[in-house]
Order: C-alpha cells, then sequence, then structure tokens
C-alpha cells in the first residue's frame, strides 16, 4: 500500500463538474488500496476575485487582512471536495491548513512553511479517511493565517509529501505536464517526460507558472520526486527529479516573465562604493534584485540599471530616491514595459553556441535586447514587453523547431 499525495489546481476544481471529475480521481486512487491526501487551491478565479474585492475597499490592506480574505478560497474547496467524494460514498475529511499542521513563519502573504505537525494527518490516514487540505495556507506563531504566496498550493502538496515521505506527488493541473514552453501560446511546444529539480527551477522561477518554484526548491530540497498532468485526462505526464535518464537537451524550455521592471540610475559618479550604497538600500527593504548592468565609466560619470519585480518598483524607487550625496545630481527611471524572456537548459553548459543562437534569433525578427545575464543552465533577455510573445516563438523554433 503507498501513500499518495494528490494536488488539484484551482481549473480542476472551478466548477460542480469539474470537482466531480477530481472526486473520481481522488476515489479510484483510494479504492485501488493507496492512501491519498488531497491538497486543492481555491476554484478558478476565486483567488484574483477575491484580491478584486479587496481592492474595491481599500488598495493598501494589510498583508494580514489579505491572508484572511485568500485563504477563504481554498476553505470552500476543500468542503466542496469532501462533499463530492461522501456523494460517492467513501470516507473523507476536510482540514484547514492549521489543521493539518502548517506552520510558518509570520511573514504574511508571502509566508514560508517552517514544519509540518504531521499527527492530525497521520491519525487520519489511520482512520482510513482520504483527507481534503486547504493549500496554500498555513498558521504562524501568533496563531495567525498566513499563505505561501500566489501558486502556494504547489509547495503545499509538496511539503506533505516530504513530511510523510509519500510515495508519489502528483500535481495535477490544466495542460498535460511540463512543456518546452507555455502550451497554450506555442502550439509546436512539446510535452517533457523527465526534467531535473534545476532545470525546472530555473523555467518556473523564470515564468512558467506550471509550479510554483518554491515547490521545485522544496522536491530538491527533500528528494520528493513530482509528476506534473492533466486532470482532464489520464495519460502519464512529466517526472520532475534529480537526474533525468533522457540525453541532455540542449534547450529544455523557453519562458517569458512580464512581472519585471528596470530601473536605470543615470550619471552616476564613477568612485567606489556606489554600487554598494544602492544594493544595500534594496536589500535593507528585501527588494530581490535581479539582472544588473553598469556600463563603463566616462567622464566620471557611469549608469547602473538592474530589474526587480514590478510589484517592488514602488518601494526601490522610494529607497533610492535621493538617499545619499551621490545620487543628488543623477536621473532615476523605472521602465514596466519590458519582459525576460529565458532559455532553460542542462546542456547549455557545454555547449558554446547557445547565446549566439538566441541572439540570432532575435535579430531576425527585429527585436532588441536591453540586458543580458547567464548561468550555466539558462539565458535570460530583457526586451520590450510588446515583442516578447513573438520572441519567445522565435527562439522556440530556433531550438525546438516542430518535429
Ligand atoms: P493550476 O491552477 O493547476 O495551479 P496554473 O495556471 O498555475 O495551474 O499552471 C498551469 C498553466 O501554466 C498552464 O495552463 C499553462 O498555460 C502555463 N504554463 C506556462 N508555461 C508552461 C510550461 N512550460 N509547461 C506547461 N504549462 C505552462
Ligand atoms: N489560490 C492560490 C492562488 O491562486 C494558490 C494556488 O492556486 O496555488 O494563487
Ligand atoms: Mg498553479
Amino acid at each position: 500500500m503507498a501513500l499518495i499525495v494528490q494536488k488539484f489546481g484551482g481549473s480542476s476544481v472551478k466548477d460542480a463538474e469539474r470537482v466531480m471529475n477530481v472526486a473520481k480521481i481522488v476515489t479510484d486512487t483510494y479504492s485501488n488500496g493507496n492512501d491519498v491526501i488531497v491538497v486543492v487551491s481555491a476554484q478558478g478565479d476565486t483567488t484574483d476575485n477575491l484580491i478584486s474585492k479587496a481592492m474595491e475597499i481599500n488598495q493598501k490592506p494589510s498583508t494580514r487582512e489579505m491572508d484572511m480574505l485568500l485563504s477563504a478560497g481554498e476553505q470552500i474547496s476543500i468542503a466542496l471536495l469532501s462533499m463530492a467524494i461522501e456523494k460517492l460514498g467513501f470516507p473523507v475529511i476536510s482540514l484547514l491548513g492549521w489543521q493539518a499542521g502548517f506552520t510558518t513563519n509570520s511573514v504574511y502573504s508571502a509566508a514560508r512553511i517552517k514544519f509540518i505537525k504531521p499527527d492530525r494527518l497521520r491519525s487520519e490516514i489511520g482512520k482510513k479517511n482520504i483527507v481534503i487540505v486547504a493549500g496554500f495556507q498555513g498558521v504562524n506563531k501568533y496563531d495567525d493565517i498566513t499563505t505561501l504566496g500566489r501558486g502556494g498550493s504547489d509547495t503545499s502538496a509538496v511539503a506533505i509529501a516530504a513530511a510523510l515521505r509519500a510515495d508519489r506527488c502528483q500535481i495535477f493541473t490544466d495542460v498535460e505536464g511540463v512543456f518546452t514552453a507555455d502550451p497554450r501560446k506555442i502550439p509546436g511546444a512539446r510535452k517533457l517526460q523527465e526534467i531535473t529539480y534545476d532545470e525546472m527551477l530555473e523555467l518556473s522561477t523564470l515564468g512558467a507558472q506550471v509550479l510554483n518554484n518554491r515547490s521545485v526548491e522544496t522536491a530538491k530540497k527533500y528528494g520528493v520526486e513530482i509528476e506534473v498532468l492533466s486532470s482532464y485526462n489520464r495519460i502519464p505526464g512529466t517526472i520532475v527529479k534529480e537526474v533525468t535518464s533522457m540525453e541532455k537537451m540542449l534547450v529544455r524550455g523557453v519562458t517569458k516573465d512580464t512581472d519585471v521592471a528596470r530601473i536605470t540610475i543615470m550619471d552616476v559618479p564613477d568612485v567606489p562604493g556606489i554600487a554598494f550604497k544602492i544594493f544595500s538600500r534594496l536589500a535593507t527593504r528585501k527588494i530581490n534584485v535581479d539582472i544588473i548592468l553598469q556600463s563603463v565609466g566616462r567622464g566620471g560619470k557611469k549608469d547602473i540599471a538592474f530589474t526587480i519585480n514590478k510589484s517592488a518598483k514602488n518601494a526601490a524607487m522610494e529607497a533610492l530616491g535621493n538617499s545619499f550625496s551621490e545620487l543628488q545630481n543623477t536621473k532615476i527611471e523605472c521602465d514596466t514595459n519590458v519582459a525576460k524572456v529565458s532559455v532553460v537548459g542542462a546542456g547549455m553548459e557545454s555547449h558554446p553556441g547557445t547565446a549566439s543562437k538566441m541572439f540570432e534569433a532575435l535579430y531576425e525578427i527585429d527585436v532588441n535586447i536591453q540586458m543580458i545575464s547567464t548561468s550555466e543552465i539558462k539565458i535570460s533577455v530583457l526586451i520590450d514587453i510588446n515583442d516578447a510573445d513573438r520572441a519567445v516563438a522565435a527562439i522556440h523554433r530556433a531550438f525546438l523547431p516542430e518535429e
């Protein structure tokens, strides 16, 4: 007998019919002699709709109250799915994050799981119940509800699989697995049979929404193999694991991230210590900086540009605005019309032509590159947001032509 963790995303439980479909998948797994813990997200657009409701009342609500509000979405789903499973005649119990033992830190709206106290989950499994757990939420040391950040239910599922040493962790979604690009945007995208944790971590950090990057981080840390598959049919999906048996593909995927802003500080004095002063001010405010570009000094002046998440742009501009003497006579600009397009693949490490091939694909469609950043297994470029979709398509065609 195996312990199987199954997670169903918002589109998989969006209405009564989809909830009944999930109940059937879960009870079939249970009927095959397995213990089953299910993690569910809020139905369809519920989380977005709750955010809109909040914005109608207060544009700057506290993150504590946002968590109180958003966690309600998952509470609805667990009850409805449990009712569907009851209707099919199976023993079932729904649990909120805190009931399932999720203890997080106190960073409301972006909490990290500290540990899962597994007693209740174990005891319900012991009673032969199918256990339905609300994803995306936990409780902190003040007994307040916290949420894990958008897409956090994936992490809830992987964390349960790690804590209970589950035999399988399946993430059901609305596509058949992890593809070489978003299959809804790139018709030629191919489904991958397997992908390594490192490659998947890059893909999800760089914009492939299909798995939340924290969930991949957690899976890698605890060695949890993840299967990403569709709740719409019953065909095998993509396995995310440490080492893949397939040959190293040069490029495993192409992604875009439009949640990016670029800040440029022009005419900074070309003297030591400036970069330290700028980036330490951002770090103090916990603003993550991604690509950094510094021009060669000319006439005692230089420019520094960097990218951040769009949501941090006001905080970053505030942190910098004339905050120290060397910034007095500079011009600081923030551009949100940018997108980061990336290629990811472990095969790149030993393949020097990858960057030039990517740049050629962009040149052929006349797209200007504003910034470039590379690591062993990825290359990212910053381009105009309006060029992003055709850039992904052109780069995908260049590396992964249709067979
Ligand atoms: P869920 O509601 O199940 O959590 P998400 O909407 O978070 O699902 O993630 C699934 C979506 O991710 C797909 O519908 C697809 O459009 C998008 N996606 C983006 N990049 C990829 C990729 N490389 N492979 C598969 N899906 C991707
Ligand atoms: N409901 C949350 C969201 O929409 C969590 C999740 O779907 O994973 O972000
Ligand atoms: Mg998701």
